[in-house]
């Protein structure tokens, strides 16, 4: 029988839901548990697919090509395991698939309601994450979105509160994550918002069974025992969670507080003992580095840390690889201009620049590759990141005067990057774009087999533009490498330039791919580079 963990967030919102979902995820996998994880997002859009990274931060790529909240990049991180479109639900989905139903008449008459035809859809999809996974699933953890209060969550907490109901007590567990603040004035961590937050759960019918207290310092005995009498929780329930200086120490920190055993206790579950020793150890690396490299993360969105959130944990996995701390300087792609350039990259080790849409901030990252390339410093392009490896190339090795992706400059003369047939007939913006995990071939000695040591990778995509194929040929003759193609489409999928010390473009997105204790390889040997130019420049 499947359990089922709810976790909802009260007081404020940015508590880091999404952290606490996937270490507990980690907890329970580290006792040899199946599990799954599932975001709902209490927003109206289908997919976080359509929205601006200033919104939600990054769109998450699954394997299967949904584009998902950034939580789903936690939790493939914490619990080293793929996920698909079912793991994200949005108010959207569940609205799209009642309103189709009652369309087709399916509801036979009835008024349709949101108790109880949007509820059962909601807990349908949650039940249904068991039919689309391989491995029986031991335990489901559902994130619920926004904050305990708002108005868009509610039927989410109906529905999970049937759910208890209809599914058993001893199977479902609901794990509340609130704040509580620490005011100057009084000296004092105060515990009321969370009593507050906790009651208009159960006001709705939720009684938590943990609560987890982000906080800036220690919760004293006396606060964890006012929280526990007033919200009416064990005290062994009351979990404390102190800022720490990296997300993968918190398994740690809940398992040193026993959350994992509580858990298994409380869902009256069997299992072996926790293994963290190989978790323990990466967070030691993290800690304890042994050298040190500073990359250039050139983009138009560096406003936002969350914008690039997958890049800096992919960097930060590329390190622990190497024994090295990754210091990440943002660079605003708008600012780089042929003057400002030595300024801006002179302490740099190694120059990537990610994804990005539009033509804002073009020229400045094209101006990038130029320096990383004659600079001969390590250089990795992500999507439109190989799209500007690809244009600079041509412009000035190749002298296309004006070449351009037809993205930026629909009239270039040179359209070096295009549209394929298929995509110029797309009207519909939302989810199609070329999305998902795709074959690549690697080319013998190339960079990219170097790094990957296998023949054919699996990676995944969001983009619509590609490499045209007519200007193969001009750009094999100026000496650049094609090392990773798709062979089914005859599609470009890496790039690379002999006579530089590493320098790679990908049309796919490596990030999403990497794990703490499993870096992806190019960003493992763009770290590489990196120490190796670091210690040159010495
Ligand atoms: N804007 C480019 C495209 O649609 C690249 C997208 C990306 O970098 N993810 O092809």
């Amino acid at each position: 029988m499947t359990k089922y963990i709810f976790i909802t967030g009260g007081v404020v919102s940015s508590l880091g839901k999404g952290i606490s979902a996937s270490s507990i995820g980690r907890l329970l996998k580290s006792r040899g548990l199946n599990i799954s994880i599932q975001k709902i997002d209490p927003y109206i859009n289908v997919d976080a697919g359509t929205m601006n990274p200033y919104q939600h931060g990054e769109v998450f790529v699954t394997e299967d090509g949904a584009e998902t909240d950034l939580d789903l990049g936690h939790y493939e991180r914490f619990i080293d395991t793929n996920l698909s479109s079912y793991n994200n639900v949005t108010t959207g989905k569940i609205y799209n698939s009642v309103i189709s139903k009652e369309r087709r008449g399916d509801f036979l008459g009835a008024t349709v309601q949101v108790i109880p035809h949007i509820t059962d859809e909601i807990k349908f999809t949650i039940k249904n994450i068991t039919q689309k996974t391989e491995n029986q699933i031991d335990i489901v953890i559902v994130e619920i979105g926004g904050t305990v209060g708002d108005i868009e969550s509610l039927p989410f907490l109906e529905a999970i509160r049937q759910f208890r109901n209809d599914i058993g007590k001893e199977n479902v567990l609901y794990v509340h994550v609130t704040f509580v603040p620490y005011l100057e004035a009084a000296k004092e961590l105060k515990s009321k918002p969370t009593q507050h937050s906790v009651k208009e759960l159960r006001e709705i019918g939720i009684q938590p069974d943990i609560v987890i207290c982000r906080s800036q310092l220690k919760l004293s005995e006396e606060v964890k025992n006012k929280i526990s009498l007033f919200c009416d929780i064990k005290r062994e329930g009351i979990i404390e969670a102190v800022d720490v200086k990296s997300i993968y120490e918190i398994p740690l920190v809940f398992e040193e507080q026993g959350l994992g055993d509580l858990i298994i206790k409380l869902l009256n579950l069997k299992c072996p003992g926790s293994d963290l020793q190989e978790w323990k150890n990466m967070v030691d690396k993290i800690y304890h580095p042994k050298r040190e490299v500073s990359i250039g993360v050139v983009g138009k969105y560096i406003s936002l840390k969350d914008a690039y959130i997958s890049i800096n944990e992919a960097l930060l996995h590329g390190g622990i690889d190497n024994d090295c701390r990754v210091k990440i300087k943002r660079i605003d792609s708008d600012k780089v201009k042929k003057d400002s350039l030595k300024d801006l990259f002179k302490d740099l080790n190694g120059i990537l620049i990610p994804g990005g849409f539009g033509k804002r901030g073009m020229e400045g990252k094209i101006e990038t590759v130029k320096y990383a390339r004659e600079n001969k410093i390590p250089f990795l392009g992500i999507c439109v990141g190989m799209h500007c490896a690809v244009i600079e190339f041509a412009r000035n090795v190749i002298k296309l005067e004006k070449a351009n992706s037809t993205e930026f400059d629909p009239e270039t003369p040179f359209p070096v990057i295009d549209l394929l047939p298929e995509q110029k007939k797309v009207i519909v913006k939302g989810g199609t774009m070329r999305l998902g995990a795709y074959p690549c071939k690697l080319e013998k000695n190339s960079l990219a087999l170097k790094s990957y040591q296998q023949e054919t990778v699996y990676e995944r995509h969001r983009h619509r533009y590609e490499f045209n194929n007519l200007y193969q040929e001009k750009f094999l003759e100026y000496g650049m490498k094609f090392s990773g193609i798709n062979q089914d489409l005859n599609l470009v999928e890496i790039i690379e330039l002999p006579n530089h010390p590493w320098f790679i473009g990908v049309q796919f997105h490596p990030e999403f791919k990497s794990r703490p204790n499993r870096a992806h390889p190019l960003f493992k040997e763009f770290i590489k580079a990196a120490i190796a130019k670091s210690v040159y420049s010495i």
